[in-house]
């Protein structure tokens, strides 16, 4: 039967990519299984090398025709303390799986997966190219995403399949991390005089960078954060110090490119006066904010798919944190949107996916595909 998906399949394979360990630098197993499935079914995998572990690649060329490029990642984050079973054993519970990874996003690289194998196998229904990316790194510096590419992708249409149901994302705020290097100079501190205080000359940079305005979108928040604030010594010494480092989290809306945002910043130090001196840097992970229009084809489509999967309009929204959509639509320029299967306490202990909607979301992406890369 053309495109019909196994529910007790979709569970064994989220359950056996969640039983293995992917933190960010450390997913060269989980990738592994992941290209030894697509060998197993027939396909043939490439490995794209990155700086950290490698991407795992697989393209379906079925005649001319647009390109659908399906995006997902297989890192997890840290476990947090608090799960109630082993983070990796998957543990089943009615139409639930439990683990790290399950629905953030391993579900969603299953879908992926499954998806890709059923337009190989049923290539009279469609015309054109489907690519499968299972990424690393995009819990921490998006290096799989980013190398990617660099190296090259192009499509037409990019479906990253993160849990964002019951909506359909389709834009993002961005995020660009400023670091202030504070340079003073030591003194003893009974006589403060002699020195140049890095600590207080860091507490006016802060007091100013958040008054700051931030930028302003009809539809994405802006927002900023002061990350750390790191001066003196751990150790109780009496010394004035001599440096201290800012990392200022700021999440931007489109038109704040980094140079607005770099500009302002400096506009801070330079009203300061400050004694000491203040560097300003950028240091990855960068994020562009991204949209896409809500009558493009790829989003009317999928409005079209939800519609039919669960009987209610979609609600189109849009993302207060970045992920690699931010990079697939801004930095490769492919019409990006978001969705993928539901669960809950991602980023917690105790994460969940509901398991039927790994399906749903399989039944989505067909229906998308064939539309946009019809026969
Ligand atoms: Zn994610």
């Amino acid at each position: 039967m053309p495109f019909t998906y196994d529910l007790s399949e979709a569970t064994a394979l989220t359950r056996a990519l969640v039983a293995i360990k992917s933190y960010p630098g450390a997913e060269h197993a989980c990738q592994q299984a992941v290209a030894d499935w697509f060998v197993r079914h027939g396909m043939t995998p490439e490995i794209w090398q990155t700086s950290a572990a490698p991407n795992v690649i697989v393209k379906i060329h079925n005649g001319d025709g647009p390109t659908m490029l399906l995006n997902g990642h297989v890192d997890t984050v840290l476990a947090a303390e608090g799960w109630d079973c082993d983070p990796w054993e998957g543990r089943l519970d009615g139409d639930r799986l439990y683990g790290l990874g399950a629905c953030d996003m391993k579900s969603g690289v299953v879908a992926n997966m499954l998806v890709t194998r059923a337009f190989a196998q049923n290539r009279d229904a469609w015309r054109g190219t489907l690519i499968f990316s299972s990424v690393v790194d995009e819990e921490a510096y998006s290096i799989g995403a980013n190398a990617m590419i660099e190296q090259g992708i192009r499509a037409d249409y990019c479906i990253v399949s993160e849990s964002v149901h019951p909506t359909i994302n389709i834009g993002a705020t961005g995020k660009i991390l400023v670091r202030a290097e504070v340079i003073g100079k030591a003194a003893h501190g009974f006589m403060p005089w002699q020195g140049i205080n890095a600590a207080s000359e860091g507490a006016k940079f802060v007091t100013k960078v958040d008054e700051l305005p931030l930028g302003k979108h009809p539809r994405i928040p802006a927002s900023q954060s002061i990350l750390s604030f790191l001066s003196g010594s751990a150790q109780y010494v009496v010394t004035i110090p001599e440096k201290a480092e800012i990392l200022v989290s700021r999440q931007t809306v489109p038109g704040e490119t980094r140079e607005v945002v770099m500009k302002q910043m400096q506009d801070v130090v330079d009203g300061l006066n400050s004694p000491a001196t203040i560097r300003l840097t950028t240091p990855p992970p960068y994020y562009p904010p991204f949209e896409i229009d809500p009558k493009h084809a790829l989003v009317v489509a999928m409005e079209h798919a939800y519609q039919d999967e669960w009987g209610e309009p979609a609600e189109l929204r849009y993302s207060t944190g970045v992920s690699d959509a931010n990079l697939t639509a801004e930095l490769a320029h492919i019409p990006t949107l978001l969705y993928g299967p539901w669960g809950d306490n991602f980023h917690q202990c105790n994460e969940w996916v509901n398991l039927p909607s790994i399906i749903s979301s399989c039944n989505m992406f067909t229906a998308v595909i064939r539309k946009l890369l019809p026969a």
